[in-house]
């Protein structure tokens, strides 16, 4: 028979198991990608992620027809467009790998009653993460809320598996079925789509799965250093494969593969642990959204709830300055420039940042995840709703609200001599490494020497992080009392 594959976030044509079962169970396989509108309408017409997915998508047509098949590329609703589909193409089956998100779930349920409404199977698989879902819960069977245990029981659940089955990979050559061309037509052009090209190809991403193979290799001669590095947002410490683990342009397997090596190697080996480490949060926090699909609007901790925010004008411009980089505060100032010029940012900055949007500001947290959301090419529902709550200390395992990052200290830590900062801010790059941090507290001799004038140069700061601090522990004692 023949069957369908429908990507959706994992555009590659190796390692993916929704294909390899495809080509595992059918004579013939065709392969369509769907623009979704629902999601496409509402973004800005310069959005870098619609550039990373179009060309990826070209990518994966080019490798698909190379192997003799090609992608069927469509721009619709995905509930209409993949019934139609197909029954146009006298599919029998639809394949694709699971997507955790909330509106996914649903959108995939109602793609799966209309195909069955006319006979068609629905069948879909475990492929973005190594573990999902129920695979990893308690001994009583309930699911884990702190990230400790539950890495453990992670681990365990590797070794359980015996030559770590749950990293091998899914092949896709060598199967019974063969890949079907797609009946005439190109893929739409990205102007087609509604989208223009924006800064993306400047970045040291790259796009599709040679894009991502790339970043790896050059990540891999890194690995060993990762966990010396990985806090310095100036040295080159961590892969930047967030936006191709995103769209599936790489596959976690490989990833957790060279980590287990590097681990076993000895070579690297707290390098290799650190980085599975982050590719567990991972897991984890898709693991949270799965159970708790209520964080995207709540606080995983209902109490937190109960927080009084900052609202009103003087909020609106705060939460402006802080979007645009102009709170007065260097490295929270050069990290959201990051942002806004290249889609990525740091994980140590985006936790300084989270931490003074909320804890400096007094602004909800929602606020900073939607800014979050439309801006990081790699944004994650699961992952970006869980970093967002732990600075927030509203999530499971967060950083306790009394603990709160003073982001001078953050910048000395982080930041010595200033590379990141200075990159960013050129205005501040003749203060020296004492005074970039703070430069507000600079003596006068300092900043003439620099030719700053703060207020002219470069913002005084927005607020006074004492004073934020002793406004921020009251604002969060409705938490306490509530045990
Ligand atoms: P590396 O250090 O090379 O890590 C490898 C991979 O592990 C990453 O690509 C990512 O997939 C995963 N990873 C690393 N750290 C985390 C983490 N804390 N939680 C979950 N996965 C992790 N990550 C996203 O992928 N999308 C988001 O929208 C996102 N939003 C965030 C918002 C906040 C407020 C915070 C504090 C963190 C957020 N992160 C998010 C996690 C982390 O900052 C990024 O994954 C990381 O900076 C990506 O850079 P990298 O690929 O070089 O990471």
């Amino acid at each position: 028979g023949k069957s369908l594959v429908w990507f959706r976030r994992d555009l590659r044509d190796v390692d993916h198991a929704a294909l390899h079962h495809a080509l595992a169970r059918s004579g013939e396989v065709c392969c369509v990608f769907i623009f979704d509108k629902l999601i496409l309408d509402p973004l800005p017409r310069d959005d870098r992620r619609v550039e990373f997915i179009h060309d990826s998508a070209a990518e994966l047509d080019a490798a698909l027809r190379a192997a003799g098949g090609g992608l069927i590329v469509l721009h619709g609703d995905p509930v209409e467009e993949i019934p139609a589909l197909a029954a146009r193409l006298g599919a029998e089956a639809v394949l694709a790998n699971h997507d955790y998100e909330p509106y996914a779930v649903q959108r995939d349920v109602r793609v799966a009653a209309a195909l069955e409404r006319d006979g068609r199977a629905w069948l879909s698989f475990k492929d973005q993460v190594i573990f999902e879902k129920n695979e990893v819960m308690t001994r009583g069977g309930t699911p884990f809320s702190v990230f400790t245990p539950y890495k453990k029981a992670w681990l365990a659940a590797l070794h359980a598996g015996g030559d770590d089955d749950s990293v091998q990979p899914w092949v896709t050559s060598g199967l019974p079925g063969r890949l079907a061309p797609p009946p005439a037509g190109d893929m739409p052009s990205l102007e087609a789509l509604g989208f223009s090209r924006t800064n993306l190809a400047s970045l040291p991403l790259g796009t599709g799965m040679s894009g991502g193979a790339r970043l790896l290799e050059r990540f891999v001669e890194r690995l060993g250093d990762y966990q010396r590095l990985r806090d310095y947002p100036a040295a080159s410490g961590t892969s930047l494969l967030s936006v191709h683990l995103r769209f599936g342009t790489v596959s976690v397997r490989s990833l957790a593969r060279l980590a287990l090596q590097a681990m076993r190697s000895g070579q690297g080996a707290d390098g290799g642990a650190t980085w599975l480490s982050e590719l567990i949060w991972r897991d984890f926090y898709f693991m949270i959204l799965h159970w708790h699909p209520r964080v995207v609007s709540e606080a995983f901790r209902p109490e937190y709830d109960r927080i009084e925010w900052e609202t009103g004008e003087q909020a609106d411009r705060l939460f402006a300055a802080w979007c645009e980089g102009r709170t007065g505060y260097p490295l929270v100032d050069a990290a959201m420039l990051q942002l806004r010029r290249t889609g990525f940012m740091h994980n140590r900055l985006r936790m300084v940042t989270a931490s003074f949007l909320v804890k400096d500001l007094g602004i909800d947290w929602r606020r900073g995840e939607r800014y979050f959301a439309q801006q990081l090419n790699d944004f994650d529902l699961s992952a970006n709703n869980g970093g967002w709550q732990w600075a927030a200390s509203s999530g499971c395992d967060a950083q306790p609200y009394f603990r709160i990052f003073n982001p001078v200290t953050q910048s000395e830590r982080f930041d010595p001599q200033g590379g990141f900062i200075r990159h960013f801010l050129p205005q501040l790059g003749r203060l020296s490494d004492k005074h970039l941090h703070a430069p507000w507290l600079a003596p006068r001799s300092a900043l003439d020497a620099a030719g700053i004038v703060i207020g002219r140069d470069y913002p005084a700061p927005v607020v006074d992080h004492d004073e934020a601090r002793r406004r921020t522990l009251a604002r969060y004692a409705v938490v306490r009392k509530s045990g």
